[in-house]
């Protein structure tokens, strides 16, 4: 017998005939689904379970972001202006000027955001690039998804530019990171995390990039490699997934060094400036990617979208939030995805509503290796499930079940969930965050600012706060 009923509404299941009920009801026993159908159906089938109203909601599965960043949430904006600065400034701050509490009080601020943006699964490297001198950085960034009981992969590997000095100023201690010491540490974690909290806490062997070096035509250096094997190696024998942010020309190097490495195992970010070449490989060995549409990588050199889309790759949209400028509210970069690849190509017909959803559920639960537990409302995956008042001015007014995709993914925000459950337990209720074992909002917000601070003093970097002198006016930053 079911424990509760989430009476809708719309039901928006995203399952295998990507059914649409109106009204429809979500049955839920324990952490999983049991029933999606109906609503008068499921309620004669589930008489005596507690109900949760939802009616003039569109209840649709929790969404999964698939690339994010422990982290940014403190570094948010720093900067502003200064292109690739920025990326030395938060390397500076996350290998130099960080403990665990600055990695505690990030992980809490950005468990929080995504769980008001409806994001139930999520996956975010420990740092701009994994810090994996020490275990203990991971398990404190796992910390908010814990306490607010959301799903998170947690990414470590290899950074990139091994050795990495690493200083953590308040344990006292400094540590060079080789290839050894990452795999080491990555082994801790996995050890440590995987599997924690009823399995909602997993860890992705992640190091920073696919390829990290390769010569000059293009062939992946030794040491690039030797790298890639261990990381593959030790995926097997732990049977985890492997993340890896990856540009131009790094999936035809891990090809010709060892095709093995390329599996279904395997999710890329980015992917930007891959030819067809490598869309084709992709494609033949089940390597799924992680479209950013607001990245800087995007800005800077194209993934083929819909290229990749045809030829059969599982394409996710992600945030990779929070910094320097893009949030983690997932549900308006699918909207902006699809735009831009409209604009790329010059075609209003590109990339339907139910496609843009797809790509921020079932097809993001695939990438991360989850799509038999969450990315659809179908019984026997876990019950994370996200609800939407559809009456507001934005998105009413209701006038058919046809309109409620194209009515969410072109209108709807992260700001516009008021009910998340995860793994079974209500999270976000009416808008106000149900959260028991986590500490309230402004104790969040209030160790956020303080951590933040003492990283920039750290670094003596407080000038990163001010603006840039061509806020105003200027056509562009630096003219
Ligand atoms: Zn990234």
């Amino acid at each position: 017998m079911a424990r509760t009923v989430l009476v809708g509404g719309t039901v928006v299941t995203v399952d295998a005939d990507r059914r649409v009920l109106d009204p429809g009801a979500v049955a839920v026993d324990g952490d999983a689904i049991v029933a999606v159908g109906p609503r008068e159906q499921v309620l004669a089938e589930h008489p005596d379970a507690d109900r949760i109203d939802l009616a003039d909601h569109v209840l649709l599965p929790g969404l999964v972001d698939s690339h994010g960043h422990a982290g940014h949430s403190l570094t948010k904006n720093l900067a502003d202006g200064a292109g690739d600065d920025w990326l030395d400034l938060v390397k500076e701050i996350y290998f130099e000027a960080t403990g665990t509490p600055f990695w505690r009080a990030e992980g809490r601020l950005a468990a929080l955001e995504r769980l008001r943006a409806g994001v139930t699964t999520s996956l975010s490297y420990v740092g701009s690039m994994p810090r994996v001198d020490d275990p203990r950085f991971a398990a404190a960034a796992a910390t908010g998804y814990r306490e607010f009981g959301l799903r998170h992969v947690v990414a470590v590997g290899p950074p990139d530019g091994l050795p990495v000095d690493c200083a953590d100023p308040e344990a006292g201690t400094e540590t060079t990171v080789d290839l050894d010491r990452a795999m080491a540490t990555t082994g801790a974690v996995v050890d440590d995390l995987h599997g924690n909290a009823d399995g909602r806490i997993q860890v992705a062997v992640a190091p920073s990039s696919l390829v990290p070096e390769m010569d000059e035509a293009g062939n992946a250096t030794e040491a690039s490699v030797d790298q890639l094997r261990r990381v593959t190696e030790f995926a097997e024998r732990e049977d985890l997934a492997i993340h890896a942010h990856a540009y131009e020309g790094e999936i035809a190097a891990a090809d010709a060094a060892d095709p093995e490495v390329l599996t279904e195992r395997l999710s890329l970010a980015h992917c930007a400036g891959i030819d067809s070449e490598e869309v084709a490989l992709m494609a033949e060995n089940g390597v799924a990617a992680s479209h950013g549409p607001l990245t800087h990588a995007y800005a800077w050199d194209r993934f083929p979208v819909v290229e990749a889309m045809e030829q059969g790759v599982t394409v996710a949209v992600s945030t990779d939030g929070s910094a320097p400028d893009r949030s983690f509210d997932l549900l308006s970069q699918g909207r902006i995805a699809a735009q831009l690849q409209r604009a790329h190509h010059g075609d209003t017909s590109l990339l339907p509503a139910g496609r843009v959803l797809e790509a921020m559920t079932v097809d993001a639960a695939a990438a991360l290796g989850l799509g038999d537990e969450v990315g659809s409302l179908t019984p026997g995956k876990r019950a994370d499930v996200v609800a939407i008042d559809r009456r507001s001015a934005k998105l009413g007014p209701h006038l058919d079940t046809g309109q409620t995709v194209p009515r969410l993914v072109n209108y709807a925000d992260g700001g516009d969930v008021s009910f998340v459950m995860a793994d079974g337990a209500v999270r976000l209720r009416d808008g106000a965050v149900v959260a028991p074992e986590a500490p309230t909002v402004e104790a969040v917000l209030d160790d956020a600012a303080a951590a933040a601070g003492t990283a920039l003093d750290r670094v003596d970097a407080a000038d990163a706060l001010e603006p840039h002198p061509d806020l105003w006016g200027a056509v562009r930053y630096g003219e």
